[in-house]
Parts: C-alpha cells; sequence; structure tokens
C-alpha cells in the first residue's frame, strides 16, 4: 500500500505538478543563508547586503514584478552602540555604590538617538508589573514617577494568576518589554529596570544579554525619540534580590504585592541610579525586499507572503563559534518565501501575490514597522498574509501550529488544505510566552490585516506530542539566538516539505477566490479591518 502510494506520488512529482519537486532549492536556499559566508545577516553588514541581494537576484531571475524600479525598499534606521567603558551604571543603596557588572548582572542603554544621555540620583521605585490597562481595571502607576528609576517585573499578572485576570497564562501585549518601556516613557520615568526571571520572560538571562549589547538598531526618528526615558535595561534575578534583602523582602513577597490590582508603588528606600551612557551614532538604510506576481483578474488586490530575513549578525567579543548563523531563525522561513515565490512564478493567480523578505526583525520587528507605515499597496485590498518565523527541522507532524489561534477566518482556509493532507490545526501550546506579539505579522495586524502565523506542529508522527514538545525546548533552550543554530545533518525536513506543500495551496486559495476574509468578532483588530473595507 505505502509503495503504491509513493509510486504515484513519484508520477505527480515527474509530471511536474507537485510543489515537493522543488524542494531541493528550497533545502538549498536555507544551506546557503545559513552559512558563515552570509556572516549571520545582520542589516547593515556585508552579510546583511549579501542576503538581501541573494533574495533580489532571485526574484528577478523568476521575473516578478517590483514596486518602483527596485525589490530593494529602503527602511531607514539607527543604530546605537553603547560604549561600555565610557559609560557608567552607578547603583547606590544608602551611598554606597553596587558592585554590579555590565551583561554579567544588567544590561542597559538609551534609545535617545543622541551620543550624550546622562541622569543623576533617580530614585528607585518597584511598579509591580508596570502596566496600566483601563480595559482590565488595572494600574500599577498610582504615583508621580517623572524622573524616578521604575523596577518592574515581566509578564503580566495573568501570567501567575492564570484565568483570574487578563488573558489569563496567554500573553497580553501588557507583558511585553516593548510596552513596559513605552508605558514607562509615557509616565515620565528617567529610567527603567525589568527584572528578568526565566519563566515569565519564556527565555534565559543570555538571551537578554545578547539581545541587549552591541548596536541597537531602530527606525530613525525625526525627534531622536527624545520621549523615551533616558535609561532603558534589564537586570537579572539574583541584582533584584539582592536589592530587595536590602528593604528586608524577597521577589516573592514583592511579586505577590504586584499580583493584586491594589497594589500600590513601592519606594525602594535609600537606593538611587545615576548614569551617564556615551552612544555612537550611524545611521544606516536597510532593505525589505519584496517581489511580486501581478493578478490577472484584480491586480490591486494582493495576499502577503513574508519572513524576516536578517539574523543576529557576528559577535567577535565571544569566544568560540562568532556566527549566528541564524538556521531555524530565520533562514527556513526566507527560503519559503523564495519557494513559493518560485512557484507562484509560473502559476497566474487572479489576485496579486506578494514575497516580502523584511529586514530587523530581531531588533524589534523595524521592517515591518516601516513596511506597515508606508505601504505599497492599499489596506483594504489586501485580502490576508502568511507570516513565516522559524521553522525546526523535527519531522513530520499531524498537525500545524497556530500562533495566536482563534482569531480570523484565514485559519479556516489554511484547515482546509491542511485536512486535505490530513493534517489539523493546533493552537501555538505556550500562549504564555507571547509569541503571538513577537513576530512581524503584529504590524499588519495592528492596521487590520488578517495575518496567520504558522509554525510547523508538534504532534509528530514518530513520538507524538511529548517528543514534539521536547524537541521544540531543546531549540529553545540550546540554539535559539546563539551561534548553534546552525543547519544539521540530522535534520528531518519531511515536515517542513509537507507544510510547504499546504502553505501554497493555501495562498493558491487565497489569490484565485472571491473571498474577503475578516477577523472573528472577538478579535481586537475586527473593528479596523471592517473600518479599511469600508473607505
Ligand atoms: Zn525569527
Amino acid at each position: 500500500m505505502f509503495k503504491k502510494t509513493s509510486y504515484f506520488l513519484i508520477l505527480l512529482i515527474i509530471a511536474g505538478c507537485s510543489p515537493q519537486s522543488d524542494f531541493e532549492k528550497y533545502k538549498e536556499h536555507v544551506v546557503t543563508l545559513a552559512s558563515d559566508e552570509f556572516e549571520g545577516r545582520a542589516p547593515g553588514t556585508p552579510g546583511g547586503i549579501k542576503t538581501k541581494n541573494y533574495i533580489a537576484n532571485h526574484f528577478e531571475s523568476l521575473g516578478m514584478k517590483s514596486f518602483g524600479d527596485s525589490y530593494l525598499m529602503g527602511v531607514d534606521l539607527t543604530g546605537i552602540t553603547l560604549d561600555e567603558n565610557e559609560s557608567s551604571f552607578n547603583l547606590e543603596v544608602y551611598g554606597e555604590t553596587l558592585d554590579i557588572k555590565y551583561k554579567t548582572d544588567v544590561v542597559y542603554g538609551t534609545t535617545r538617538q543622541v551620543e550624550n544621555v546622562s541622569f543623576e540620583n533617580s530614585d528607585l521605585v518597584f511598579v509591580g508589573y508596570g502596566v496600566n490597562a483601563p480595559e482590565y481595571g488595572w494600574n500599577d502607576y498610582k504615583v508621580d514617577v517623572k524622573g524616578k528609576t521604575v523596577v518592574m517585573l515581566i509578564n503580566d499578572p495573568g501570567f501567575e494568576l492564570q484565568s483570574t485576570e487578563f488573558n489569563g497564562r496567554a500573553m497580553t501585549y501588557y507583558g511585553r518589554w516593548t510596552y513596559k518601556f513605552e508605558e514607562a516613557a509615557r509616565q515620565g520615568a528617567a529610567g527603567v529596570l525589568i527584572i528578568h526571571e526565566t519563566a515569565p520572560a519564556s527565555y534565559p538571562w543570555g538571551v537578554v544579554e545578547n539581545g541587549w549589547s552591541g548596536e541597537q538598531l531602530n527606525l530613525t526618528f525625526k525627534d531622536k525619540n527624545l520621549g523615551r526615558s533616558a535609561l532603558e535595561g534589564w537586570i537579572t534575578l539574583d541584582v533584584a534580590e539582592s536589592l530587595f534583602a536590602k528593604m528586608n523582602t524577597t521577589y516573592d513577597e514583592m511579586k505577590s504585592k504586584a499580583l493584586s490590582k491594589n497594589f500600590q508603588p513601592i519606594p525602594m528606600e535609600g537606593m538611587k541610579l545615576s548614569s551617564n551612557m556615551v552612544s555612537s551614532i550611524r545611521t544606516t538604510e536597510s532593505h525589505n525586499v519584496i517581489g511580486y506576481v501581478e493578478g490577472s483578474e484584480a491586480p490591486e488586490e494582493f495576499v502577503l507572503i513574508m519572513g524576516h530575513w536578517d539574523h543576529m549578525g557576528i559577535d567577535t567579543s565571544i569566544e568560540g563559534d562568532q556566527i549566528y548563523n541564524g538556521a531555524v531563525d530565520n533562514a527556513t522561513g526566507t527560503a519559503a518565501v523564495m519557494h513559493m515565490a518560485e512557484i507562484f512564478s509560473k502559476r497566474s493567480p487572479k489576485r496579486s501575490v506578494a514575497f516580502i523578505g523584511l529586514t530587523a526583525e530581531e531588533s524589534g520587528l523595524l521592517g515591518s514597522a516601516y513596511l506597515a507605515e508606508y505601504p505599497p499597496f492599499e489596506y483594504g485590498n489586501v485580502i490576508g498574509g502568511l507570516n513565516l518565523d522559524a521553522f525546526p527541522a523535527i519531522g513530520k507532524a499531524k498537525d500545524i501550529t497556530i500562533v495566536g489561534y482563534g482569531a480570523s477566518e484565514l485559519e479556516a482556509v489554511l484547515d482546509k488544505h491542511a485536512s486535505a493532507e490530513g493534517k489539523y490545526l493546533a493552537p501555538d501550546k505556550v500562549p504564555e510566552r507571547g509569541y503571538f506579539y513577537r513576530s512581524d505579522h503584529i504590524n499588519f495586524a495592528k492596521k487590520g490585516i488578517p495575518m496567520i502565523y504558522a509554525d510547523p506542529g508538534v504532534d509528530l508522527v514518530n513520538g507524538g506530542i511529548e517528543k514534539g514538545l521536547e524537541l521544540g525546548s531543546q531549540y529553545t533552550t540550546n540554539d535559539y539566538h546563539k551561534p548553534s543554530d546552525e543547519v544539521r545533518d540530522d535534520w528531518d525536513w519531511e515536515g517542513i516539505e509537507q507544510d510547504m506543500g499546504i502553505f501554497a495551496n493555501f495562498i493558491d486559495d487565497l489569490a484565485n477566490s472571491g473571498e474577503y476574509p475578516n477577523w472573528y468578532v472577538s478579535s481586537e483588530f475586527r473593528a479596523i479591518r471592517d473600518e479599511s473595507q469600508n473607505n
């Protein structure tokens, strides 16, 4: 039986009507993008330039259309590098300076796009989760914190309280560090320190340390981003424990106080932060790489397929392997965009289909933020989109993971094509990690465009869910955002191959149907979509 099926499949492949016949090319793209020659694909570096040219050349070879005269669409960025030797972070307790080491104990810097930023003797205040959420009747800022340094926990109260507050264990935007810094700036704080704890952050200190040292990229702001707090940073749980010990309390006690709507900010008596930050500023332009296949009947309507091409580059300060190859994150997704482009360049869809390699995702979803602000298409005409970010090659699964499951009607379309392959759609198993807010689609969702963020399944054909979750957490612990995220000989590509076929059918369906999918009524993005469709 199995043999007959295989034989039939082989015939299909020879007939050339299956996208799987191109799968070897997909693998080649992954291997190339993740090679040392591409130097970890950091924007603004030779490896970054090599990467975007590689994608653009591929689009050109396929004869794809471009917006304007190039596949490369400019994104203005500003990089800030803290000079750690010239800068100071002085945390005093009753006049005595604590021995705190950069990277080991604290990471800090400024997002103000100027060379010198300093402040002195800013009083520390513990502000719980640092959340001001009117719709949940929750406000951790019950006192004036202007000029102060606010110290806070990561994630939102729902993570510990489970189903009683916020969205239970599933993270809301209030749990993200990006939100915490934004809110502290709105409150006028001079400094912001987030206490790292592995479980609610969902990643170990090493991820914070790597992500926050070295050059920090951001969009270029006309106001030089002066509205932000002077200093933004993280401290380790150990440092927090030692500060709380000096207040005759503990981290656990402070956290339990923070888990109440009636929480009152707690002044950290005798503790003051002074900092002088000396940074070098570099402006640079990076590029999103975009090509499209023009629709034969409704060329103004678009289906979007995206994946971020950038990764973390090279870190010459570490011992051993210094290249962040980013094989899973996101050579696999970038290659998928290139692969889909090749498939659709040979078809003639009724609607246009755009293939987008996004830049500067790792620096805070910057390429997608820029594209969402300055789109070459009308939002009301975008049918929907698929974001592909990180496909661990852990073998064939019975499911496809949908991050942020239950959001839009696109799920029904994808489900149809997954079912045809005997697969089911499964909600993301760890909504508390807030992955829905941690990848590029979110910038388009905020504009109302229905977006699906799909990951490989974890219900493995060989080994089931237990094995799938184990392999997934091995990746997060050992390789995620580390130089060891490399292509390995023992990768099992079969699951990815199957999913690529399903995604191609999904896109094909969207590009050829007359449907206008929307967010489900319960979604926070539905109203925005309705409005853009009415215009
Ligand atoms: Zn990624």
